[in-house]
């Protein structure tokens, strides 16, 4: 089978992390594929639809700014280099795709809970990460 060229990490920055990234670095080792990570910052108004009157752009800048700095802080051990962190705002899903078929990467590591009933029903970010993906995706199990 032929080697991965360029593995795409997706991180949501919870403790959960860690597990999902070691994986992923031991992987691009035993490959010598690049990595690069992705954290994909969801919009507040997102959460909220829109319905709380005021103006939230200060609060959604300095949570932009705390993902950077933790993002930044969490590659730093991988020795991910900068210009293979991405971080972007908008929808997991749809973020970790776009980024991916952008850098030509051909394998996506997430994590999934392995949930079932109800909130596979509602659909995981990992579920919604493979649904449409243009390359193969790891999903490690986490929790
Ligand atoms: P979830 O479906 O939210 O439990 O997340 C499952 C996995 O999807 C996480 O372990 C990450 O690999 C990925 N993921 C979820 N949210 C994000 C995010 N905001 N940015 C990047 N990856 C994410």
């Amino acid at each position: 089978m032929a080697h991965y060229q360029h593995i795409l990490l997706a991180v949501d920055l919870t403790e959960e992390s860690n597990a999902i990234a070691e994986k992923a670095v031991a992987l691009s080792q035993q490959t010598g594929a690049k990595l690069s990570i992705v954290h994909v910052i969801e919009p507040i108004n997102f959460a909220y639809g829109g319905d709380i009157p005021m103006d939230l752009t200060a609060i959604q800048d300095q949570l932009d700014e705390h993902a950077r700095q933790k993002l930044i802080a969490f590659a730093q051990p991988y020795l991910i280099p900068s210009e293979q962190q991405h971080i972007v705002i908008g929808l997991p899903q749809n973020e970790i795709h776009r980024i991916a078929e952008e850098q030509d990467v051909d394998l996506i590591v997430v994590g999934s809970h392995g949930r079932r009933g109800l909130s596979l029903l509602l659909g995981s970010t990992a579920n919604g990460v493979l649904h449409g993906a243009k390359c193969d995706v790891l999903a490690v199990r986490v929790g």
